[in-house]
């Protein structure tokens, strides 16, 4: 390929979007334009790691599982549940924990109480001055295939999961007030205590935990001492809880982390730029090779008395049938202006043909991450690259 051919445009300044330095280059080398859209170089470069694509060629440090792979980054959209110890990773909705149930109790007897002002697991837990695990928290839905109202339990200190929710239930969304009357549940004060026509769907971790307070389905009242299967029972019971950070690891125990990322899996465009967050320095990019879209940046420096430009193209087509990807800089740029597009753009490899070395059968290699350069017969430059790529 040809600078020209595919109308690079480098820029000095990193866009003022930039919130990665990863993306910043990218835009700063031409492969990306601020709004986030492959260049020409942009696709090129997706469609050769398409081609390469899988993760042991793709020189990152990424999480995964067997369905997804994912890679950390402060920006990243997607938060993910990581075990540092056995490596179990999962999306954060999804994600599985070990649940602790407190101690074991005898059962006491139901006992309601007036409860003002308490609508909320905070409120209430302060107010009885009891630990939000001994509360029982509703949530209320409407299952939209059939308009089934659906009541949700999960101990007071977790939160539950709507994508566990929707595995369990299919699609779901959160019921109006008038349901909610119609199933006879009040909001803040909400159990499935009495409940009318309601699905009770209840997480795995509520018919172990006995003497839970629960709301009384009465404004300003809560019951005292509710336990499962005495009181109401569920259609469903699943794991609904939601993962947080420091929660027990499902396979081994140890506490999970919780990281943003980006999704790998079939998403070049997140691939290309977790490898410019991985890969570069204050220069530019440092794709490694094969990730690279070229392994060689070939650039001529104009000269006085010899055709530098002729002989980097010889060089070029040379370059070519050895099939080594090579990238040539064929503009009659100052030095300064190609040596800085060629960092900024990091192929690992760069060959410049100048006047000086020409003279002597020589031109220049430079490894993009090495900082000196090595003179190189003309003859060898193709061996020599050979080489540097093995
Ligand atoms: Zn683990």
């Amino acid at each position: 390929m040809k600078y020209r051919d595919l109308q690079i445009q480098t820029q000095r300044e990193a866009p003022n979007n930039a919130r990665t330095e990863g993306f910043a280059f990218l835009v700063r080398a031409g492969y990306l334009t601020r709004e986030n859209t492959p260049t020409q170089l942009g696709e090129y470069t997706l469609d050769h790691l398409n081609k390469l694509s899988s993760d042991a060629t793709l020189s990152l440090s990424t999480l995964g599982n067997e369905h997804e792979t994912f890679f950390p980054i402060t920006t990243g959209n997607i938060e993910v549940a990581h075990c540092p110890s056995c490596k179990y990773t999962e999306r954060l909705e999804l994600a599985q924990f070990q649940k602790t149930a407190l101690p074991q109790e005898a059962q006491l007897s139901v006992e309601k109480i007036s409860t003002p002002d308490c609508n909320t697991i905070e409120a209430l837990a302060n107010s009885l001055n009891i630990p939000k695990e001994k509360t029982a928290k509703a949530l209320m839905y409407t299952r939209i295939s059939d308009g089934k109202f659906i009541f949700v339990v999960v101990r007071g200190d977790m939160q539950a999961s709507e994508a566990k929710l929707r595995q369990q239930l299919g699609d779901i969304r959160a019921a109006t007030a008038e349901e909610i009357a119609r199933s006879r549940a009040v909001a803040g004060y909400a159990s499935p205590i009495g409940l009318k026509n309601g699905l009770i769907v209840v997480d795995d971790l509520i018919p172990q935990s006995q003497n839970l307070v629960a709301g009384a389905n009465e404004t300003g009242y809560h019951l005292l001492n509710t336990n499962y299967k005495r009181d109401y029972t569920a259609e469903i019971i699943a794991d609904l809880a939601q993962v947080k950070a420091g929660d027990a690891c499902v396979n081994c125990g140890n506490p999970l982390s919780v990281l943003s990322t980006i999704v790998l899996t079939k998403n070049f465009v997140n691939i290309m730029l977790a490898l410019a967050e991985t890969h570069h320095d204050d220069k530019g990019l440092t794709l490694p090779h094969p990730v690279a879209p070229f392994d060689v940046y070939l650039m001529h420096l104009p000269g006085k008395e010899l055709d530098t430009r002729a002989k980097a193209e010889e060089l070029y087509y040379a370059m070519q049938s050895a099939d080594i990807s090579v990238l040539f800089d064929d503009r009659d740029e100052r030095a300064g202006v190609k040596f800085n597009d060629a960092d900024l753009i990091g192929c690992s490899i760069r060959v410049t043909v100048g006047e000086k070395g020409l003279k002597e059968g020589m031109v220049e290699l430079k490894l993009r991450t090495v900082k000196e350069n090595q003179l190189v017969a003309v003859d060898n430059i193709v061996e020599k690259i050979n080489f540097h790529l093995k």
